[in-house]
């Protein structure tokens, strides 16, 4: 069999599935209002939580830093890419978040790749939660290390899997949000379970900086706990703070350490200058501008009740990310090409995503969407369950 007709009996397979994937093309933005594929939909899948992607001092950060530095950093950070923005972003970050240092990388994925490799080997064990993100799981995987994952959010078994283990690195790896289910890891438990079994607790809080925590700090804020409670912190930047890349936070030995030898790091050109002072501005803006928070705090809490009231099937989620079960692809991709008929985008979420049988659409909210955007959704969402449930 040739490679193309192996590929294509794969794509077959996956037809047949119902998970077959495609990209729509977004030509326009204006808030969460998107013109996609030519059609114009209120967007409930962004992760653009605080709106900060669109928002008018980030975009004048991003060009004055451009017209400044230019586009690309045309070096990796150890050569010649690493600019004053960049460097200010770091402390910027540390200071904000009280860590030591930081380290601004090219993207989320890349930065828990380089890190799990760079302080992970065959003689380390990583334990983690089942619905960790996918790059944690490769992470760990590529390192060579013995990965033991836990069902989903079971402390017992984590703690189980931390007592088994017999190694001096020992890790225990989390999302501090859950990205496709919405729920909080339970921080002090991780917290407690790593102390106990002397293991490095890192979290990847993608979901839960700009959402959780009183002034939108995240996972950590909201659980009580500080810097030197979680000594790994990665901040990937392309959910709330409207960017690209991530911040890794720790201490200074950690990052001298991930800087001169993680691999992605090394070997990859460091993220555009433009990227590092439009990020500044966006941390800026929540430290300082507590209204978007506020505003997208009382657009879960709407749509929560107004979901409830609904008699939808949510799970127990109070972050932006609320997930609508649907069960098989089908049901989930029918769901979601009767709300695009109605005018919203919501994507399906299905295997390998999420487990079999789980698949779902995965509802988000922002500061930027409107009250009357939020009852709108939740009136498409209750006749089209409804429908379902009318057929059996
Ligand atoms: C999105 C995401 C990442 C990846 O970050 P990118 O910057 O998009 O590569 C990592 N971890 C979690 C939990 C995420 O949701």
């Amino acid at each position: 069999m040739t490679l193309i007709e192996r590929l294509r009996r794969h794509a077959a397979e996956r037809d047949a599935a119902h998970s077959r994937r495609s990209r729509h093309v977004q030509s326009q933005r204006s808030g969460m209002l998107a013109e996609c594929d030519g059609k114009s939909l209120i967007n409930f899948s962004s992760n653009d939580y605080l709106g900060f992607a669109q928002h008018p001092d980030v975009i004048a950060a991003f060009q004055q830093a451009a017209a400044r530095d230019g586009v690309g950093s045309a070096g990796s950070a150890l050569v010649t890419g690493h600019f004053a923005v960049h460097r200010e972003l770091e402390l910027q970050a540390a200071a904000l978040f009280g860590y030591e240092a930081a380290l601004f990388t090219g993207s989320g994925y890349l930065a828990n790749i380089g890190i799990l490799q760079a302080v992970l080997d065959d003689k380390s064990v990583c334990v983690q939660d089942k619905f960790n993100h996918a790059c944690l799981l490769d992470g760990a995987r590529f390192s060579g290390a013995d990965l033991k994952r836990y069902p989903h959010a079971d402390m017992v078994q984590a703690d189980a899997r931390c007592a088994e283990a017999k190694t001096d690195t020992l890790f225990l790896v989390s999302d501090g949000v859950f990205s496709m289910d919405g729920d909080a890891a339970d921080l002090e438990a991780l917290h407690a379970i790593a102390e106990r079994h002397r293991a490095t607790l890192m979290i990847d809080d993608a979901h839960g900086v700009g959402v959780l925590g009183e002034t939108g700090l995240g996972s950590l804020q909201a659980a009580g706990l500080r810097a030197a409670d979680v000594p790994i912190l990665v901040v990937p930047a392309g959910k709330a703070l409207g960017g690209q890349g991530a911040l890794i936070l720790a201490q200074g030995d950690i990052i001298q350490h991930l800087l001169e030898t993680a691999r992605p790091y090394l070997f990859s050109t460091a993220p555009s200058p433009a990227m590092a002072a439009a990020l500044s501005t966006a941390l800026r803006l929540l430290e300082t501008q507590p209204q978007h928070h506020a505003r997208l705090q009382e657009n879960i809490r709407h749509f929560r009740i107004r979901a409830e009231a609904a008699g939808l099937p949510m799970l127990d989620s109070q972050t932006a990310i609320q997930p609508l079960m649907a069960g098989d692809n089908e049901r989930a991709l029918q769901w979601s090409a009767q709300l695009r008929d109605a005018g919203f985008w919501v994507s399906a979420i299905r295997p390998p995503t999420v487990p079999q049988g789980k698949s779902r659409l995965r509802i988000t909210l922002t500061a930027l969407h409107t009250t009357q955007q939020i009852d709108a959704l939740i009136k498409a969402l209750a006749e089209i369950t409804g429908d379902h449930d009318g057929h059996g």
